[in-house]
């Protein structure tokens, strides 16, 4: 088996994983091309810059001082079997295992079910504009696949949507949180997008940015939904 490829390393953070402090792997590799993708150094799964000996030796020194590591990306799960193996490693040290993913996967969701613990999964727009966004016309239907086994398997999930008002609208945005609270999601985040590329600095304007956290009422409808709601306007 090819071994894991790790492009990046974030060694401590309150945030990727709810309620746990963690460490975050960015594994190489994305079958997606997003729009404002700001990763895009990690898309080709290629080598990584990381040596997953060293790295799971630096996992072995934080046993008692981390709680958990998110395996992120790129896409996690497009390196398969390296990142299940890897994983499972990881849990032996006693660490809880998350993992943020677009779903691209569903089949990869099944054979990860006894290892991962938390997951945040990315639902990022609509059906009729996941293609424009993500570049692949099969995306929508089985991230929708992902999501429903998880939440069928009771563990850990948080569903994010980052609201590109180029792809998501306020209409948008409450029809996800809809399908969403309707297939058994339990917790929601809404992201605010933040322009990476310079070309995309003008394409939209802070206003349109801001609109999904300054509706009350928008937000009163989508918190009526779930059992929690993050709002991420930063
Ligand atoms: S899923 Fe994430 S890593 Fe992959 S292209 Fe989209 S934003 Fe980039």
């Amino acid at each position: 088996m090819k071994q894991i490829q790790i492009g990046g390393l974030v060694s401590f953070t309150t945030i990727d994983y709810p309620g746990k402090l963690a460490a975050v792997l960015f594994l190489c590799g994305c079958p997606f091309h997003c729009v404002y993708c700001s990763n895009e150094h990690l898309i080709p799964v290629g080598e990584g810059e990381y040596d997953p000996d060293k790295i799971f030796d630096w996992l072995k020194a934080r046993v008692g001082k981390l709680e958990g590591v998110v395996f992120s990306g790129g896409e996690a799960l497009m390196q398969a079997d390296a990142t299940i193996e890897y994983m499972k490693r990881v849990k032996d040290l006693g660490f809880a295992i998350g993992l943020h993913t677009n779903g691209f996967y569903p089949d990869l969701m099944k054979k990860i079910e006894n290892i991962v613990d938390w997951v945040g999964l990315d639902f990022k727009t609509t059906r009729r504009n996941y293609k424009e966004l993500v570049g692949l016309d099969i995306a929508y239907d089985r991230m929708i696949e992902s999501l429903k086994y998880w939440v069928s398997t009771g563990r850990g999930l948080e569903v994010r949507t980052t609201c590109d008002p180029r792809f998501v609208s306020k209409e948008d945005l409450l029809e996800i949180a809809k399908i969403s609270s309707d297939l058994g999601v339990k917790n929601f985040a809404v992201q605010k997008y933040t322009p990476y590329h310079e070309d995309e600095n003008a394409q939209t304007t802070p206003a349109d940015r801001e609109q999904f956290f300054n509706d009350e009422e928008l937000k009163k409808k989508i918190e009526s939904l779930f059992e929690t709601v993050i709002w991420r306007n930063n």
